[in-house]
């Protein structure tokens, strides 16, 4: 079975100005990362623009109209101190969304084992009705909501490794029994949410907060005591993975000593639960990883578990 890469070129196009570290190059190093030939079975598939449909699903009218309609002719919009549009950012926030969708559809009808979708902007910070943290629309929740309402599934689980709280994907799960949302991050550290106490309706939330300089063996730990046996539990019908490479301790934005193998280590025994519980259904998004060298090999390594799985 097949591993299936989702991606489009005006990923690239979405610039937030010179020396901000959320950059097109982020792109390029994960993408020439999967040009070795290690990665020539890898089915590369061309994204689609989400439709309003899709993203209405997750964000109200409101937000989808102040994003498109702020995208800027020339230069850039702020819309906070971290966050802003440039002339591409539209198109890109619509394929980086779609690419989740896309993934989901190709997952969910068996065309594909697994996926992981290249994008940017992020997503997991993105909630409700705020665009935040360089995320415009949450592209990961997006494709959750899709799986429920296009695809029958009665339940969707994302894990989050990032190291920042997935709070955008929280605020969007919490009340619905039926999503399920764990996260292994650093605290404290940006946005602030996910402590351990956040469990959502139904022990339906699982916040694993690692002090900084945790490494692979805190994380591993994270995942095999709390993490892991909830998934289990939960049963998903499909797993999505808000695959963010910014624990890893060359990154700098936060703290976190990860390497190269945790991750590779984190997506196979995700898969082992997703083999158990959907038929190894499993659709992973990037989110956050600033060391331009970690990241290619990071995100490398994530997919190299993927295509074993
Ligand atoms: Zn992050």
């Amino acid at each position: 079975m097949t591993t299936a890469l989702f991606w489009h070129p005006s990923c690239r196009e979405h610039n937030m100005g010179a020396g901000h570290p959320e950059q097109p190059a982020r792109l390029d190093s994960v993408l020439v990362a999967l040009e070795a030939e290690e990665f020539d079975e890898l089915e590369r598939v061309e994204a689609p623009r989400a439709t309003r449909e899709q993203i209405l699903r997750c964000h109200p009218a409101s937000h989808v109209d102040d994003i498109l309609g702020s995208v800027p002719e020339n230069g850039i919009v702020r819309l906070d101190a971290d966050t802003s549009l440039s002339p591409g950012s539209g198109e890109a926030s619509l394929r980086a969304a779609g690419a989740a969708v896309a993934a989901v559809d190709a997952v969910m009808s068996g065309k594909y084992h697994n996926a992981f979708c290249a994008v940017r902007p992020p997503g997991h910070h993105a909630e409700p009705q705020h665009a935040m943290g360089f995320c415009l629309f949450n592209n990961i929740a997006i494709g959750a909501e899709h799986a429920i309402a296009v695809h029958g599934a009665d339940r969707v689980a994302v894990v989050d490794f990032d190291v920042h709280h997935g709070n955008g994907t929280q605020a969007m799960f919490a009340r619905k029994p039926n999503m399920f949302f764990a996260s292994s991050h650093q605290m404290p550290l940006y946005p602030g949410t996910g402590q351990e106490s956040e469990r959502g309706v139904a022990g339906n939330i699982v916040n694993v907060a690692l002090p900084p300089q945790s490494g692979g063996e805190e994380f591993r730990i994270a995942f095999e005591v709390r993490i892991l046996p909830a998934l289990r539990d939960f049963k998903p019908d499909l797993l999505m993975i808000s695959a963010g490479f910014d624990a890893h301790r060359d990154d700098p934005l936060a703290n976190l000593n990860l390497v190269e193998d945790d991750y590779n280590w984190a997506t196979s025994v995700l898969a082992e639960v997703a083999d158990e519980t959907c038929g190894g259904k499993i659709v992973s998004t990037l989110e956050g990883g600033y060391d331009l060298g970690a990241l290619g090999r990071s995100a490398a390594a994530h997919v190299r578990a993927l295509m074993a799985a």
